[in-house]
This record gives structure tokens, sequence and C-alpha cells, in this order.
């Protein structure tokens, strides 16, 4: 078990991520999925409701598979961190936190099983992007706090996202959002997508 303090330090932290400047400027649908501020405060206030009873989203610290930083299970509205202190400086890691929480914001939000996954996680990577870009001094040309490798499911998310970035409340064009599409289902992370695509996560909604 860990220690409850470090629960709370970790809650606290991805709060005020979801309640930051950055984060509450991402606007964007993507299918049925708005992804935007308000749904963001939503989940924030997600997280406070947790320890006081059986509703809202629970935290768990426990390490995770190669490739991955964080995770969401829709089933149980519960998220997992490798460490207590993820998040706490490490751009990638803040943006890891922005995608799983987008995880959250479409479980809340959309009808169950209405999508499938690869679209739940073109959202997440797209999010996690605006974030990145939306935490730097010069949102067009940067630089920003995570610069992606070439070639990656990163720089594909980040090319989408600085498509999008000037213009709030976009839809992003398919067209568009192929590059990340294919991106997402090349990487060893999703095999099982690139293997079942019709495949949707388990989305059942967030309850207060
Ligand atoms: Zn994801």
């Amino acid at each position: 078990m860990t220690d409850a303090a470090v629960l709370d330090a970790l809650r606290n932290r991805t709060s005020q991520l979801l309640m930051s400047a950055a984060c509450q400027r991402i606007d964007f649908h993507w299918g049925h999925n708005h992804i935007d501020g308000s749904a963001f405060s939503f989940i924030a206030l997600s997280l406070i409701t947790k320890p006081k009873g059986q509703h809202g989203i629970a935290f768990v610290v426990k390490p995770q598979p190669p490739n991955v930083g964080a995770s969401y299970d829709p089933s149980t509205n519960t998220v997992e961190f490798p460490t207590g202190s993820f998040g706490t400086s490490d751009a990638w890691e803040k943006m890891s936190i922005i995608h799983e929480m987008t995880h959250a914001v479409i479980d809340a939000t959309t009808p169950r099983g209405s999508l499938r996954a690869v679209h739940d996680e073109l959202s997440a990577y797209t999010a996690g992007a605006l974030f990145n870009i939306y935490s730097a001094a010069n949102q067009a040309a940067g630089p920003y706090p995570y610069t992606a490798a070439p070639n990656t499911i990163y720089s594909a998310a980040h090319a989408v996202a600085q498509s999008i970035q000037a213009s709030p409340g976009t839809a992003i064009d398919p067209k568009t959002a192929s590059p990340l599409r294919l991106a997402i289902l090349a990487s060893p992370t999703y095999t099982y997508l690139h293997a079942h695509p019709n495949y949707a996560y388990g989305n059942n909604g967030v309850s207060l």
C-alpha cells in the first residue's frame, strides 16, 4: 500500500495540472469526443470526491509495463502511476498525466463503447501535445518543455496539436489526424489495437 500522504500529493499535483492555464486552454473535438477545460475541471472535482467515498477517480502507485508512463482503467475509474513523484518536474510525465486524464474525460463524457480505442488514444495524445504547446511562452515556435523525437507518436501528436493550437473549439480533420492514427497503430505499445481495430475501451462514466 502506498502511503496516504504520497497519494494525496499525487492527487494535488494532478489537480493543479488539470486546472493550470495550459490545460484549461485545451479545446478540440475528435469524433464524439469534446476535450476542453470544463471537462478537465469535472475530472479535477472527481479527484476530490474519491477519498470521501465510492465515487470519483482512484489513484494507485504501481510499476508500469515498458513504453507505458501511466494508465487509466475506465471500468474501475483508477489511474495507475509508476511512482509517487510522477509529474513533479519532468515535462513528458506531465504530458502523460494530461493523457491519462483525457481518458478519464472520455470515460466521463461519451456513451459506452462509442468510439474505437484508437480514437480515444488519438484524443489523449493530442491533448497531451496541446498541453505541452500551451506550456511554452511562444506557442507557434517554441521551445516547448518536451521535444518529441522524430517519427514517434509524440512528433505526430505535436504536428496535429500545432495545426489546431490557434483555433480553440476546432474539429480535427481526419486527414490531419491520419499520420497520428497510423503512428499509434504502428507502436509496440498498441499491438493489441493494431490486431483488434474494432476494440473499444469500456468507457462507462465517472460519477462525482
Ligand atoms: Zn492512452
